[in-house]
């Protein structure tokens, strides 16, 4: 059915809600972050109001209540995963992206069922169990039928200790309802696309040609791939196209629309910012740069706007940044990330020559899960609620009242000790195995704390895939 897009995003409205940038006053500010703590969202002009917060005490009181909501719906636990790029031919044109078609400097891959393996395979011994699988956008070159075959193959590679992948996220371009219809019975978890920029003469200058370039096919997309079978749909907006302001409320009026519309909201928001991609001048030029401190204002808003949704930090931020933000709501992060075909068997992350953006965060998973640790923050390899059929409204019904951290708590720690029993060096074993030892107590349920112990005991002892 064809969907009035206009309906998702008013432009106008909310060019509105962003001409006034007055600071709002204490009273203001206080009854919207008061409002966010109930986990039921905050309206486009109410996400408006925390989006003018200039003052450092403002931020401050923002910034923690971002970092509380995140820890009353989904805990400590932050959901690690690898990005598996499979070809990067591409019929489109985006002008930021490395991928582009007209790019003549990168070198063109579309990886075999056997080097798609192999590439699971490293992942795999770097301790990963969740991967996203994404492609360009070229049926002639990559074929859907050839992208349904890669997901059946990286399920099935295990590793010496027996492990495998227990959950492929995949982002792909727009598909028919036919195809959403077979995707659907291929075993995946979350769909994602992102629309890139929600502004409409913005969207149409950085895709001049190709499928890419109908912008309202693009955001119905979501619409369709709920009404044809999938369960979890994840968006996201690339920051720098247009103003972030903009961007940020945009996605809010999307996951809206979406909860209303389907009783889904988005399983997950992602916040790229835009960087260099050889081949692609934009990239280099970007026309709306988004600034740190900027960058982590939209993540705690929209952590506040939000609050079931998962949010995703991706390896194109540094570490040091990285790390700031995870305070304010992330709840999903790459890590060890390559975005090359092929890129895991490389020596070095460094995409050059075929990657679709360069890379700031490019310490190994082993380095990331130490850090995360010694922040605080529970690692996670949890695939439990995908595993269990907890995914759509069911999912949701979970998420929005703060329930789902029961669950995503003791997964945390089974998978965090699978990790450090099968791949972990010296030092991060002490570390987890504590971290382990403390967050035990903070499993309200009996029951379930002493079947946690159990569950730890016997992955001591060699069992492994225990979860709730
Ligand atoms: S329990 Fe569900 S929501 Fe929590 S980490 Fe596991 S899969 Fe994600």
């Amino acid at each position: 059915m064809k969907i009035k897009t206009n309906n998702i995003i008013n432009e106008q409205y909310l060019a509105s809600l962003i001409k006034d940038r007055d600071k709002p006053s204490l009273f203001e500010e206080e009854k919207v972050l008061k409002k966010a703590l109930e986990l039921k969202g905050l309206e486009p002009a109410e996400a408006a109001v925390l989006l003018n917060i200039t003052d450092p005490s403002g931020l401050a009181r923002l910034y923690s209540t971002a970092n509380s909501i995140k820890n009353l719906i989904y805990g400590s636990r932050l959901v690690l995963f690898a990005p598996l790029y499979i070809s990067n031919y591409c019929s489109n044109n985006c002008l930021y992206c490395g991928y582009r078609r007209d790019n003549t400097a990168i070198e063109r891959k579309c990886l075999s069922i056997d080097a798609i393996k192999r590439e699971v395979e490293i992942i795999l011994s770097w301790g990963h169990k969740r991967i996203l699988m994404l492609m360009g956008e070229h049926p002639g070159r990559c074929s859907f039928d050839y992208f349904l075959e890669a997901i059946q193959a990286a399920y099935s590679v295990k590793d010496s200790r027996g492990n495998s992948i227990r959950r492929i996220n995949v982002e792909v371009p727009p598909l028919s309802d036919e195809e959403f219809g077979r995707l659907s019975g291929a075993g995946i978890g979350t769909y994602t696309v992102f629309q890139e920029s929600y502004h409409r003469p913005t969207y149409e200058k950085m895709h001049p040609s190709g499928e890419k370039s109908d912008y309202d096919r693009r955001l119905e997309t979501m619409s369709r791939a709920l009404e044809n079978g999938l369960n979890d749909v994840g968006i996201g907006a690339l920051l720098g196209l247009y103003g972030w302001r903009f961007e940020m409320l945009a996605l809010l009026e999307h996951a809206r629309y979406l909860d209303s519309r389907h009783g889904v909201g988005p399983h997950t928001i992602s916040v790229p910012r835009i960087e260099p991609a050889s081949g692609a001048p934009l990239s280099e030029n970007i026309p709306y740069p988004v600034s740190d401190e900027d960058f982590k204002k939209m993540v705690a808003v929209l952590r506040c706007s939000v609050p079931y949704t998962g949010i995703i930090l991706s390896t194109r931020e540094p570490a040091g940044l990285r790390q700031e933000v995870f305070e304010l709501g992330v709840s999903q992060i790459s890590a060890g990330s390559r975005t090359a075909p092929g890129g895991y068997g490389k020596s070095s992350p460094d995409n050059a020559g075929s990657g679709q953006f360069s890379l700031n965060d490019t310490r190994s998973v082993g380095e990331v899960i130490k850090s995360v640790i010694a922040q605080g923050y529970l690692p996670s390899f949890c695939t439990g609620c995908y595993r269990l059929g907890r995914v759509g409204e069911d999912f949701m019904d979970l998420a929005k009242p703060g329930q789902i951290k029961l669950h995503c708590l003791p997964n945390a720690l089974t998978t965090l000790k699978e990790y450090l029993v099968d791949y972990a060096d010296e030092e991060t074993k002490q570390l987890g195995e504590k971290l382990i030892k403390e967050s035990l107590s903070n499993i309200p349920l009996q029951g379930r704390r002493e079947k946690t112990r159990e569950y730890l005991k016997e992955i001591e002892n060699g069992k492994r895939d225990l979860y709730f």
